[in-house]
């Protein structure tokens, strides 16, 4: 057996409640939960002034292994993701080759299981020809089906033009279908019109003006009348407008609703007058919009019509974000900074403590149907979080993890700082420093009604 684990006196933020205990861990359980004396055999972590959280647990992200190595890599991106205070994860699948077979996704796992510091779960991808594939995957061993980054687009074959194809997609997929929802044939043919306005040097404050947000919401609302004719479990990829908001509910909870949705801390932070600032590094897809936009995500993620906080954390190399507008890919690294981002938010009183619980630790794992995790309760895997809500560090490329090495966040200052962060049980990250490697874990799944 290993050697347990007292934190003694946290103040624990916890299914609502805010309450000072001690959290004893055996091997990788949550033993108890209340005062308990210190024996001679525990390793006992003063915890008194700091904050315990559940793990977060991130529901999109690309760490970009297979195939886009020289941008991150499951054993990078979890690093920083473990440093960032996010104990699992759901990987994304336009990893290179596309995850469109159940051979391909089953390679990302095992990957993962030899270099993942936090736990893990990959989405399998659908793509314009691959349903008969998709429908084949595990749910109770992976965490839904998704077309983020694939887009229902491979070389030019536009699987939202194709309206039969699409029916029988949500038809027949069973679990959850996270859909990146943008009209694309739209934005095509809006860039065409951008291109022939800029010849190529098109400024890069146009980009919500290229994806604008009418193409978000008529691709969303495309998907829910699909969701809600054949009672698929919809979830809708990072949410970017206020109009879509609308379209989402919160007269009934999380367990019972068939469409949900997320926003990223992204599109909670910045509004399109950063472009003049960060430029390309605040290009997202779906793009950054107005200040009304922002406002709007705001008030449906503190209202409950948003489910989840994600980061959709997507590297890219400097070089590469360097480029015009048309070469400069979309997308940037998140998984360090996400929690702290939102702590900050919870500093200028914008949102409470037990709300980033629920949306970050709680939801997720209620949406996914994730078992024993996301909650501090007894009997549920230890992945903990320890936080000092009053520890000023400034973002900067000295303590920067990502792989690409940059972030948007560079040179801000944030209060709060993740002091431990423990995943299975296993102090994974202490004060600054990573104790010899220990493989997160496969997550597991309640199957979908
Ligand atoms: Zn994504």
């Amino acid at each position: 057996m290993k050697i347990p684990i007292l934190i003694k006196n946290a103040t624990i933020i916890n299914e609502g409640k805010i309450f000072v205990a001690d959290v004893l861990i055996e091997d990788e359980i949550i033993k108890g939960i209340g005062n308990f004396p210190i024996a001679s055999d525990y390793k006992v972590i003063d915890a008194k002034g700091k904050y315990l959280f559940p793990g977060i647990i991130d529901a999109h992200v690309h760490f970009r292994q297979p195939g886009f190595t020289n941008k991150g890599n499951i054993e990078t991106e979890s690093k920083a993701a473990i440093a960032g205070g996010i104990t699992s994860y759901l990987e994304m699948p336009n990893t290179s080759p596309n995850v469109l077979t159940q051979f391909l996704l089953e390679q990302k796992f095992e990957y993962a299981a030899k270099s993942s510091f936090a736990n893990y779960s990959f989405f399998m991808g659908i793509g314009s020809n691959n349903l008969h594939m998709a429908v084949r995957t595990d749910l109770k061993n992976v965490c839904g089906i998704s077309d983020d980054g694939i887009n229902f687009q491979i070389s030019g074959n536009l699987i939202s033009e194709k309206a039969e194809y699409l029916e029988k997609v949500f038809s027949e997929c069973k679990g959850i279908l996270a859909i990146h929802s943008e009209d694309d044939p739209m934005i095509e043919r809006n860039s065409k019109l951008f291109k022939e306005k800029y010849n190529e040097q098109i400024p890069v404050e146009c980009h919500p003006l290229i994806r604008t947000e009418e193409y978000c919401l008529i691709a969303t609302k495309k998907a829910i009348v699909l969701a809600e004719k054949y009672n698929t479990r919809l979830h809708i990829l990072h949410l970017s407008t206020a109009k879509e908001t609308e379209l989402f509910r919160n007269d009934i909870p999380l367990s019972e609703k068939k469409i949900t949705t997320e926003v990223c801390i992204h599109h909670l932070w910045f509004c399109d007058d950063d472009y003049k600032t960060l430029g390309a590094k605040i290009k997202w897809n779906p793009a950054i919009k107005t200040k009304a936009d922002r406002d709007g995500l705001w008030k449906a993620l503190l209202d409950d019509r948003i489910d989840l906080i994600v980061t959709d954390h997507a590297p890219h190399t400097i070089e590469e974000k360097g480029g015009h507008y048309l070469k400069c890919p979309s997308g940037a690294p998140m998984v360090q900074h996400s929690l702290i981002a939102m702590l900050e938010f919870y500093h200028q009183g914008k949102i409470t403590l037990e709300k980033i619980a629920e949306k970050m630790c709680h939801n997720p794992a209620l949406l996914y149907k994730i078992i024993n995790r996301g909650f501090i309760r007894e009997g549920y895997c230890a992945d903990l979080i320890l936080i000092d809500l009053n520890s000023p560090n400034t973002v900067s490329k000295d303590n920067i993890l990502y792989k690409c090495g940059w972030s948007p966040f560079e040179g801000q200052t944030f209060q709060s700082k993740i002091t431990h962060t423990f995943v299975n049980g296993n102090l994974v990250y202490g004060n600054g420093n990573f104790p010899p490697f220990i493989p997160g874990q496969r997550l597991t799944f309640y199957t979908q009604k």
